[in-house]
């Protein structure tokens, strides 16, 4: 947060967002939208409450969920006029495949068989290395906010950019300059012991810099998650099965990263620290899945409408990242927030209406 918000200060940049802020300026619903929603007397918050499936009655509409105590392992029910998922892209798509019944054979709201299809999570290169001209140099306050705080946003659909793929990358640099993490990944790339090499990672401190392109993914049919009723969790829950597979247009994207990549280390006079050309990051490691549950306008092509609202269940509602239709190559978070506030401001006035 730039400024003060709901009562909490603006940020003051000690780049620590990565162990949860102290003073709650940094966006997070557990401060800044659940201790509002409880003053209203309105919400009851059920933690350690592990959901399996969503419960359906024979008018094929949901009646609420049945779930699973953390602590005692008991299972439960809570019912409920309207369901709201939000158990982010692979959980929702698990609980989803795994509400069978007689109206809902292959998986809540799946007649279309869209839902655990269209995964698309992003590609990502990690690239590392040094300036040599910042090397010994005074250490600095260069943190920011923790994590990225410079950003270089898709830039390959301007004027003056060719390119022989689909859609497009953007770069995060974390952990450039003297980042609060103190010895950079690439330390343990400088040889010697004690004191010599303790002398050699202050110094490469202020000079360390780090490039992530992350890029993204079309959204190919084939690329699912399953429910494998062969392997289940310990409440007897099948567990999701992930098939991935990237292709020729990801491929060509990745040659793209890597020439940007290595023009900017090259203007820049750094030095890469090894440094393998194209080699992606272990598929999942960009953490922004989508696309298994997504929206659109035809029911037989895509599982939600515009308002995140089940075409087969109106009074079911997904609000996670597995709504998207794509990935694209951005951050999801703020997005999926917003969705979800549209959602929920829609479910309001239909229950305002009398309509769910
Ligand atoms: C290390 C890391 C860094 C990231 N950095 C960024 C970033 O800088 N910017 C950005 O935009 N995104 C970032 N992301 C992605 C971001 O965290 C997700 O996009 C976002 O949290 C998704 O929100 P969500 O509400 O769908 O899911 P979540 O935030 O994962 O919330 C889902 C909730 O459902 C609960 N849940 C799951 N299954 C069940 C179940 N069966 N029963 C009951 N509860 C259940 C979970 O415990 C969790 O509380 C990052 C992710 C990671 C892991
Ligand atoms: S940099 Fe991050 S942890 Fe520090 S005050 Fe700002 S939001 Fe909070």
């Amino acid at each position: 947060m730039t400024k003060p918000t709901r009562g909490f200060p603006a940020c003051h940049y000690c780049g620590n967002c990565g162990a949860g802020c102290d003073t709650a300026s940094f966006f997070c619903s557990a401060d800044h939208l659940l201790p509002f929603a409880l003053e209203t007397g309105k919400l009851t918050i059920r933690s350690n409450a592990v959901v399996a499936r969503i419960l359906t009655g024979e008018n094929g509409l949901a009646n609420g969920v049945q779930y699973f105590d953390r602590r005692t392992g008991a299972e439960q029910q809570a019912r409920a006029k309207v369901v709201v998922v939000g158990a982010s892209c692979v959980d929702s798509t698990r609980i989803l495949l795994n509400s069978t019944s007689s109206r809902h054979p292959n998986g809540l709201g799946n007649g279309s068989d869209v839902i655990g299809r269209y995964l698309c999570e992003q590609i990502r290169l990690n690239v590392a290395g040094y300036f040599p001209s910042l090397v010994g140099t005074p250490t600095r306050n260069d943190r920011g906010i923790g994590g990225e705080h410079i950003y270089a946003p898709r830039f390959n659909h301007r004027p003056g950019h060719g390119r022989d793929y689909l859609r497009g990358f953007g770069i995060q640099f974390w952990n450039t300059g003297a980042s609060v993490y103190g010895a950079h990944p690439g330390s343990k790339q400088i040889p010697g012991f004690g004191a010599a090499l303790k002398k050699e990672i202050k110094q490469r401190h202020p000079a360390w810099f780090e490039i992530h392109p992350f890029g993204e993914v079309l959204p190919y049919a084939h690329n699912r998650i399953t429910v494998d009723p062969a392997r289940v969790d310990r409440y007897g829950v099948p567990l999701p099965s992930i098939d991935y597979r990237i292709g020729e247009n990801e491929r060509k994207m990745t040659e793209h990263m890597a020439d940007t990549v290595e023009e900017i280390v090259k203007a820049a006079g750094g030095v890469l620290v090894d440094y393998r050309r194209g080699q992606l990051d272990a598929m999942g490691s960009a953490v922004h899945e989508h696309g298994t549950c997504r929206m659109g306008t035809d029911p037989k092509r895509s599982a939600l409408n515009w308002f995140n609202q089940m075409h087969e269940v109106r009074n079911v509602f997904v609000v996670d990242g597995s709504a998207f239709p794509n990935a694209s190559e951005k951050n999801p978070t703020l997005t999926i927030l917003a969705l979800a506030w549209r959602a929920t401001d829609h479910l309001a006035e239909e229950i305002k209406r009398g309509a769910l």
